[in-house]
């Protein structure tokens, strides 16, 4: 039932909920994502037992289209090739010229030249030659790194498209993108995904160097994301500090560890095999959806059918959820908006501020010209949060 995972802790085996299923191997997108709905008990569990999502999503009728499109992959890799031509020949041109790193000798070390062997074989590559760069510190450039991270008892494999790079006797992750830098400014999501993504990278790149008995720490926070500038292809390279993001992932790892929890308040041989079963499986397990699932998860498109069958308060956005933080029903909060319910406990602060931020709002639409405009009134920004809720939820009822 559990095994040891790279970092020393305990972890479990959950291989059992797949009910005879192929397991689905995390990569760095997928491990970056798991940060993105941290309190989502399904996804935890899923994900913890290798659940192949994707495959649940269609068997449930639910098939989301998720994933890069086929174009921005081509245009990825037809960045990624030009960058790293040549022994990362402009890469490296980027590195001094623009950062003004001071790289006196570079060796170039292409680990995807191991070629079609087995990724074990192309891990003990990477390991030696590791190895041998802290001990020596030769190597400047690392392409295509296998590395591993234990993902709640599943071995993951992660084959970036980054580059690990010596400097100094420190290692920097340089992780190569297409979305475009324009005047020094790129999508703030996407720096975001990038930046989690390479969390993901320094944390495996840690555990092999803690691995083979030197300080994690030599691998740096600061990793390198390199762009195309302008609309053009020419490459930019920008510093980027992953420590917020390496905390995070690291809090969701160690929340998966704790999925087991989870798992035990399943029912008796309830599984996430792909038989007529499955609905029953996945809505024994609580969600937390929230629109932003849209952008991360498989299982979207089935989560937010079935929150918005039960009107659950997350339909309207994760910000008016935690607003309403403990309410999490629609007409719960509605209720006790007009003051028709009574309140738990735990409920009491959250309704005096419903019931004020609606009082608001009637005032603000009685003393409104005639006809009242079809805009939000203005009754909403004076208490904050509640009053916007209840403004959004006074619009959806
Ligand atoms: S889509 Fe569903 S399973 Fe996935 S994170 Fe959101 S609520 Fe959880």
């Amino acid at each position: 039932m559990s095994g040891d995972a790279a970092n020393g802790q305990a972890v479990l085996d959950l291989s059992h909920l797949r009910g005879g299923e192929a397991p689905r191997n995390h990569d760095a997108r997928t491990i970056a994502a798991l940060t993105a709905n941290p309190g989502c008990a399904r996804r935890g569990v899923m994900d913890a037992a290798g659940v192949d999502k994707d495959a649940v999503a269609r068997r449930l009728g639910f098939a989301a289209p998720f994933g890069q499109s086929q174009f921005a992959i081509t245009r990825g890799n037809a960045f990624e090739a030009q960058v790293k031509a040549d022994g990362c020949a402009e890469l490296l041109a980027l590195l001094r010229d623009r950062l003004g790193l001071e790289i006196p000798e570079v060796s170039y070390d292409d680990l995807e030249s191991v070629g079609t062997e087995s990724r074990e074989v192309r891990h003990a590559r990477t390991r030696h030659l590791m190895a041998r760069a802290l001990e020596t510190g030769e190597g400047t450039l690392f392409d295509h790194p296998l590395l591993r991270l234990d993902i709640a008892g599943q071995r993951a494999y992660l084959e970036p498209d980054v580059i690990a790079f010596q400097l100094g006797g420190r290692f920097h992750v340089v992780e190569v993108k297409s979305f475009a830098v324009v005047d020094g400014q790129a999508e703030p999501e996407q720096v975001a995904a990038a930046a989690r993504q390479s969390a993901v990278y320094v944390l495996a790149l840690r555990e092999l160097v803690a691995d083979l008995g030197h300080d994690p720490e030599r691998v740096s926070h600061e990793v390198f994301l390199v762009c195309p500038e302008n609309f053009s292809n020419r490459p930019t390279a920008t510093p980027l500090d992953v420590r917020p993001q390496l905390a995070t992932v690291r809090r969701q790892l160690d929340r998966l560890t704790r999925a087991d929890d989870i798992a035990r308040q399943l029912p008796e041989g309830c599984t996430f095999a792909l038989d007529e079963n499955l609905p029953e499986a996945v809505r024994a397990v609580e969600a937390r959806y929230a629109p932003e699932c849209m952008a991360s998860c498989e299982m979207a498109l089935f989560c937010r059918d079935e929150a918005r069958a039960c009107g659950a308060t997350g339909t309207l956005g994760r910000n008016v959820r935690d607003e309403l933080g403990g309410v999490d029903s629609l007409v719960t909060a509605l209720e006790l908006a007009r003051g028709v319910r009574e309140p738990s406990e735990d409920m009491a602060e959250t309704a005096e501020q419903l019931r004020l931020a609606a009082r608001l709002r009637r005032e603000a639409l009685a003393a409104a010209p005639t006809p009242p405009a079809p805009a939000r009134p203005a009754a909403a920004p004076l208490v904050g949060g509640q009053a916007r809720s209840a403004d959004v939820l006074e619009r959806t009822a």
